[in-house]
């Protein structure tokens, strides 16, 4: 992966309607921005479960969006990063329509999790019990087969995501396939998608077990001898995200969202320099994603201290919410139909409050911690709460999964806040300090100072919280030696 910002955008909500599109966007409005590109699901269908997170064919991309020469085309332009859903697969899918008809006789049967399957015996209270589930109910759906019995399949998300047996042989080859083409395609890198639910066994928490490792492990090595490297998307205690990144290429720094606006909200960034004592230094860091902003990532779990005290975060998702004039409580927990009850939906703009200076400030942080940063298109344009898609839709998440138009987008960049951005985000992708070594230099709790240098390359950034002022200075870079951000 490049150490420069990645984009991370669905093909058709840019101001594009498919694949060619984003391919001009790259070579003209977005030229120079970004070092990868994450496209959201692009398989067919687009539309399904989470807009596209279950693939009827995850082989095949939606004949709206392109086709893979298109994708290839694209991949010249820019690293490309795609979703593999190892989790599941539609229950529109051919093998389990075809599952649905023959029961065990179906070619495919051994695809699929049954109830059975993972309980042989039959299952304790304890057992279901210790199943991980940051959503309520049980990750079972009943099915009508067509000789009239039913069945108990396991379904970690929805009813229409049916999980698959990755370690059967079916599975195994499944995924080869997916990598194959991918491969052909010119996709560089991918993220495993819930990698942490993949492996079930009784008597577990069903997540993030020694053999979910194992399984992410080998297929991270076959995807290595494809050269395609990997991301392993997991939302957990941060204790288990830094078990997790010993042995992967890289994983989300999804703590960084709520901590720089614990930082920024309460003038202190003390849990801020104590995550990066012991964050990941293999970290995609975040402060936006398609999905909601997280908070067991920084919450404590069974009595075990998180990042934040649970007051403060408390706090903080009511700052939120207050910041958003409510707004996001109508697209958060049970308010709408949400998979993930403890994510906060919400722009990052709309959560700091549509405070540019904030805004900036917060993605100048982002951009000098340890990893490589990645901005979602919402967030690349600070955009608002969209509360008409809310609306029509009653999905949590698309309170930040705007459709923008052209227009939109060139009204945008022509403004001075995006100049700004703009500048910001030329400096992390091309100064050499940033190839360097990282330093948190020791300042009192409202005053966050961080440098990078690299031999005689060096870039600081100085924030003071209580002003809420920030600067940055560089080693000769441009012909300039620093930027005033706010
Ligand atoms: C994705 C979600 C998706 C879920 C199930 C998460 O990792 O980010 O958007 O709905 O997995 O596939």
């Amino acid at each position: 992966m490049k150490n420069k910002i990645q984009l991370i955008t669905y093909a058709n909500r840019l101001g594009c309607e498919n694949i060619q599109d984003l391919n001009s966007l790259f070579k003209n409005e977005l030229n120079g921005l970004f070092g990868g590109l994450h496209i959201l699901p692009f398989y067919y269908p687009i539309d399904g479960e989470d807009a596209g997170f279950d693939p009827i064919d995850h082989q095949l991309i939606d004949p709206r969006l392109g086709n893979w020469s298109d994708l290839n085309a694209l991949s010249k332009e820019v690293d490309i990063m795609a979703d593999l859903i190892v989790n599941h697969v539609s229950a529109k899918s051919t093998p389990f329509s075809d599952y649905l008809e023959k029961g065990k006789n179906s070619e495919y049967a051994s695809l699929f999790l049954s109830y059975e399957t993972v309980f042989p015996n039959g299952a304790t209270e304890t057992d279901l019990l210790s199943i991980y589930r940051p959503r309520l109910g049980f990750p079972f759906t009943k099915f009508k087969l067509n000789d009239g019995s039913s069945k108990i399949i396991w379904t970690t998300f929805t009813d229409n995501q049916i999980d698959i047996d990755v370690n059967s042989d079916l599975g195994i080859g499944y995924l080869e396939g997916i990598l194959q083409t991918f491969q052909k395609g010119g996709v560089k890198m991918i993220r495993l998608d819930a990698a942490g639910y993949a492996i079930k066994k009784q008597g577990t928490s069903c997540f993030m077990i020694d053999e979910t490792y194992e399984f992410i492990g080998r297929l991270t090595e076959k995807a290595k001898a494809k050269g395609i490297e990997v991301l392993v998307e997991i939302h957990s205690y941060y204790k288990t995200q830094i078990e997790i990144a010993k042995r992967v290429d890289y994983v989300y720094d999804f703590a960084l969202p709520v901590l720089v606006l614990d930082t920024l909200f309460n003038k202190n960034a003390s849990n801020l320099k104590k995550w990066l004592e012991v964050s990941p230094r293999n970290a995609v860091t975040v402060l936006d994603t398609h999905d909601g902003i997280g908070i067991i990532d920084v919450a404590a779990e069974d009595g075990k201290p998180g990042l934040i005290s649970n007051e403060n975060l408390n706090e903080i998702v009511k700052q939120m919410h207050e910041n958003s004039k409510g707004n996001s409580l109508k697209a958060t927990g049970a308010a709408a139909s949400n998979l993930d009850l403890y994510q906060v939906n919400c722009t990052y703009f709309d959560a700091l409050g549509r405070d540019e200076k904030a805004y900036l400030i917060a993605r100048a942080i982002q951009f000098f911690m340890p990893g490589i940063p990645q901005v979602y298109y919402v967030g690349l344009f600070a955009g608002e709460n969209d509360m008409e898609l809310l609306e029509k839709t009653n999905v949590g998440r698309d309170i930040n999964r705007h459709y923008y138009t052209k227009e939109e987008i060139s009204t945008h960049i022509n403004k001075p806040f995006h100049k700004k951005f703009k500048e910001l985000m030329l400096l992390r992708n091309n100064h050499p300090a940033f190839n360097g070594e990282f330093n948190m230099v020791e300042t009192a709790a409202n005053i966050l100072h961080i440098k990078w240098i690299n031999k005689s390359n060096w870039a600081e950034l100085f924030v003071d919280l209580d002003e809420m002022h920030a600067k940055i200075n560089f080693s000769k870079y441009n012909s300039k030696t620093n930027l005033t951000i706010v």
